[in-house]
């Protein structure tokens, strides 16, 4: 009998996909909905991993990830991350 299984059946990985570091507003970041964090780099990876506030170390994968991960495109899982949370980016205009 094996002693190691999952503690849950459904588990979803971070893939870097870059979606809740640019989709959601981040009070700690004065960071805007829809606007990519200034500590996300090129590669979709955090670039102050080491020192993120408290709220980005507290956000774990979940099943939104399943849903925008996939997509091709940051501008895509942006879309479909504020979508599933019925948030709509700023508009450019004004
Ligand atoms: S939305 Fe999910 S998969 Fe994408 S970067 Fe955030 S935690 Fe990772
Ligand atoms: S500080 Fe890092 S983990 Fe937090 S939103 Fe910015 S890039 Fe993402």
């Amino acid at each position: 009998m094996s002693s190691v299984y999952p503690s849950t059946f459904w588990h979803q990985e971070c893939t870097l996909c870059g979606a809740c570091c640019t989709a959601p507003d981040i009070a700690a970041l004065q960071k805007p909905l829809g606007v990519p964090c200034k500590h996300l780099d090129g590669r979709c990876q955090c670039a102050i991993y080491e020192t993120r506030p408290q709220v980005c170390r507290h956000y774990t994968p979940d099943w939104v990830c399943g849903e925008v991960a996939p997509l091709p495109t940051l501008e895509w899982r942006v879309r479909r991350y504020l979508e599933i949370y019925g948030l709509e980016p700023a508009s450019d205009e004004g």
